[in-house]
């Protein structure tokens, strides 16, 4: 660490002079909940420590892409030795076969997967590929749900009917989103036969937690074959976290194609998108649909990627989910005793963490949902008590609990502690 600056207020604030608003990525700045982030030097399982040497109770887990915890011993050796051989080379390795394979062998109707470098170019690309191989411009998306920061995806939709998108930053032409149809979650869209393809999140995993009601994905996967559209799951957060098979294993409705990022990495830089060899066939160099990248199946990613995946079960999935549910119970229970309204939803390992001051809420099923609960403004106090109390939940209310493999009994009965003492403590200022 550099001389002299050993306090994380002093790291922001050199982070702020030379990395605009002082982050890589606007979810990891305070924005939503007020003060200063702590900065991050290690982190080791469940915990991470920061700059002053606190350590945190972590359920952020790099926003899912931490499965087995940090700095995981199996995955540090896969690294290791990979980059002893060299770190990137621009021609084919075996290591980028031998994650393909494993990721195929996983997937139930799953038979080719092109690998990039994020969950954005996965899905980006993805949705180039279903637009080259149908010949159509139109794409639908979900009110909330998020898929990565390429133009035409950056669209904030308004719920209801679904109706053309607006750019949802400054920067996207309005060009860019006009084949964006944005819809409710939830509800089963009437297509067009000029839609290209139907783009969701199997479990939406990035408005809170909404689970996809039953029928909804059923429905999309027989409107989506009624008009000869392609059915896209992004499955960049539930994809080897929602089971070994992922959410197409998990809910039983097959997609034609996948997008993965995150857990497939093993904390490294790694996006995957695939689907029938059939489709995939159209990608360049077969195909006519272009997609490249320099650093696209890095050895040292795909090591650290088939680190994971090959030291994780089915029955490791069946005990997480446990584990996490149990918590998730105890965690409602514990928020609710204290004085205020929580929801946690639960889909297998996948916690969602919805507070409220007490009233007569609901669980949200759709993004209009989830925006009532954030926009009763009390998770940044909850944030910041659970914070002092070492526990670090994600900066703002749209997020998701994760829950690692690292993450013991003990340890999540602490968070389970420090929320009811928070509860009681935000519900006292109310
Ligand atoms: C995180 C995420 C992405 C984007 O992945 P990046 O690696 O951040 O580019 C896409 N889709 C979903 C569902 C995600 O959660």
């Amino acid at each position: 660490m550099a001389e002299g600056t050993t306090t994380n207020a002093g790291w922001f604030e050199r982070a702020t002079a030379v990395i605009p608003g002082g982050v890589d990525s606007p979810v990891r700045s305070f924005r939503s909940v007020g003060g200063t982030p702590y900065t991050v030097v290690e982190g080791h399982g469940a915990l991470v420590r920061d700059v002053e040497g606190t350590e945190y109770l972590d359920l952020v887990q790099s926003y899912g892409a931490s499965l087995l915890g940090h700095a995981h011993p199996v995955v540090i050796e896969a690294i290791r030795t990979a980059a002893l051989k060299g770190t990137t080379f621009g021609a084919p390795t075996p290591g980028e076969v031998l994650l393909a394979e494993a990721i195929v062998a996983r997937v139930p109707g799953l038979e080719q997967v092109r690998f990039v470098s994020s969950g954005t170019e996965a899905v980006m690309s993805a949705v180039r590929l279903a637009r080259g191989a149908t010949g159509r411009d139109k794409i639908v998306k979900f009110d909330g749900c998020y898929h990565g920061h390429a133009d035409h995806l950056l669209v904030a939709g308004g719920s209801g009917v679904a109706e053309l998108g607006l750019p949802g930053s400054a920067g996207v032409p309005l060009a860019a989103v006009a084949d964006t149809i944005v819809a409710p979650y939830n509800q089963v869209p009437t297509l067009s036969d000029d839609v290209a393809c139907v783009l969701v999140e199997p479990v939406a995993a990035n408005m809170n937690l909404v689970k996809p009601v039953a029928g909804f994905l059923e429905g999309l996967r027989a409107e989506c074959d009624r008009v000869g559209a392609l059915l896209i799951f992004d499955e960049v957060i539930t994809g080897f976290r929602l089971s070994q098979g992922g959410a197409a294993e998990f809910t039983g409705v097959t997609p034609d194609l996948w997008c993965f990022g995150k857990v497939i990495g093993g904390g490294l830089p790694v996006g995957a998108f695939g689907g029938s060899a059939a489709l995939l066939a159209s990608l360049a160099p077969a195909g006519p649909v272009y997609q490249a990248g320099t650093l696209s199946g890095n050895p040292l990613a795909t090591a650290a990627g088939l680190a994971v995946l090959s030291s994780v079960t089915a029955a490791d999935y069946e005990e997480l989910a446990n584990r996490a549910q149990r918590f998730g119970r105890d965690l409602c229970g514990a928020i609710r005793d204290g004085g205020l309204w929580a929801c946690v939803p639960a889909v297998g390992p996948l916690l969602g963490l919805y507070v409220a001051p007490p009233g007569d809420w609901s669980a949200p099923s759709d993004y209009a949902g989830a925006k009532v609960i954030a926009d009763t403004g009390i998770y940044p106090a909850f944030f910041h008590a659970m914070l002092r109390r070492r526990v670090a939940l994600a900066p703002g209310a749209y997020e998701i609990l994760f829950v690692s493999m690292a993450h013991t009994d003990a340890e999540l009965d602490r968070v389970v502690t420090a929320a009811g003492e928070v509860a009681v403590e935000v519900a006292r200022e109310l």
